[in-house]
């Protein structure tokens, strides 16, 4: 069977190993990136690299976006000279695994349905490693069908896809573990600054903190990371920022406080605001140190 025509809108730390991995298996594929710069290993492997969304829209089955935020989802998909949907033919699949909010992938998902073509929310676990080497982790809302269509190419890029229901519940699954990430990333770093602050033997603590109760992978990571002193973004600290204030959104549309959500954003806002927001998300251990 011959393979269905991707487009990748947005070549970012995941997006381009998205798009390396689909470029691999040998699917037809079309890339865009707003800055072309990110494009050229794409175009040296000979994929099309398209000017504009549309270009690439034109020109795909499938469409997959992996993009910052809603801001840039919205401009990449509606834009109304530019805009990918304007290009997407009547059934045209479109997914969208950018980390987005419930409220945009519910707008998006209307939009789509104007032009007949159907739209799955498939955010995804896992960083740029697991973007590289195709060991993401789909969480995806919408119909089955459309979900049974792209699985092939959703599969070349993932080590499992999990249908969590109709649109938005991928969305908003994702939603959810990010901020109890977030929310463990800014504790971790409010604990390491308490443990600078008291001479306590960081090495010594660190072992005993992450061997024990609160030591999750997330805490492991972070700190391992923190230790070699190596902040070079797989994940950037403000993305996480949006992404807890994407949470609290959604929280407080439930009647829900989510004041962790709330004092984890002021701790990330301090972060950014000194200047590590472009960092790994790890660099809020040290933009919470005291000086
Ligand atoms: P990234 O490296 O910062 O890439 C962001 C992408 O969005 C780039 O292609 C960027 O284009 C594009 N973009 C930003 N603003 C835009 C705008 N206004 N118009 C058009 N394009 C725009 O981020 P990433 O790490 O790949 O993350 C992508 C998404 O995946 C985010 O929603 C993030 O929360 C989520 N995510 C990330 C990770 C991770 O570990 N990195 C894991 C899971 C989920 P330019 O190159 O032109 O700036």
């Amino acid at each position: 069977m011959t393979k269905p025509r991707v487009a990748i809108l947005g070549l970012g730390i995941m997006g381009s190993g998205m798009a390396g991995r689909a470029l691999t298996a040998g699917f037809p594929l079309a890339v865009y990136n707003r800055n072309p710069e990110k494009t050229a290993p794409f175009a040296k492997a000979g994929v099309y690299v398209a000017r504009t969304p549309r270009d690439a829209a034109a020109r795909a089955d499938i469409i997959i976006s992996m993009l910052a935020d809603d801001n840039a989802s919205r401009a990449v998909w509606l834009d109304k000279e530019t805009g990918a949907l304007g290009a997407a033919a009547s059934g045209t699949w479109l997914i969208e695994s950018s980390t987005a909010s419930i409220k945009w992938i519910h707008e998006l998902a209307a939009a789509a349905k104007q032009k007949e073509c159907e739209l799955l929310d498939a955010p995804v676990t896992g960083s740029m490693p697991q973007a590289a080497a195709g060991e993401l982790l789909f969480l995806v809302g919408g119909s089955s069908e459309a979900l049974a269509a792209v699985r092939p190419i959703l599969a070349v890029m993932s080590r499992d896809i999990v249908h969590l229901g109709p649109t938005g519940s991928g969305a908003t699954l994702k939603l959810i573990n990010n901020f109890l990430c977030g929310v463990q990333a800014a504790s971790l770093a409010e604990a390491m600054a308490l443990l600078n602050a008291s001479g306590l033997d960081r090495e010594k603590s660190v072992a005993i903190l992450t061997t024990g109760a609160p030591g999750s992978p997330l805490l492991k990571l972070l700190t391992t990371r923190a230790a070699a002193n190596d902040f070079t973004p797989n994940f950037l600290l403000r993305l996480m920022a949006k992404d807890l204030s994407y949470a609290r959104e959604e929280g407080q549309r439930h009647n829900i406080a989510m004041n962790t959500a709330t004092a984890a954003i002021i701790d990330f806002e301090k972060a950014i605001n000194a200047g590590y927001g472009e960092k790994d998300l790890s660099a809020i251990i040290p933009a919470l140190q005291k000086p």
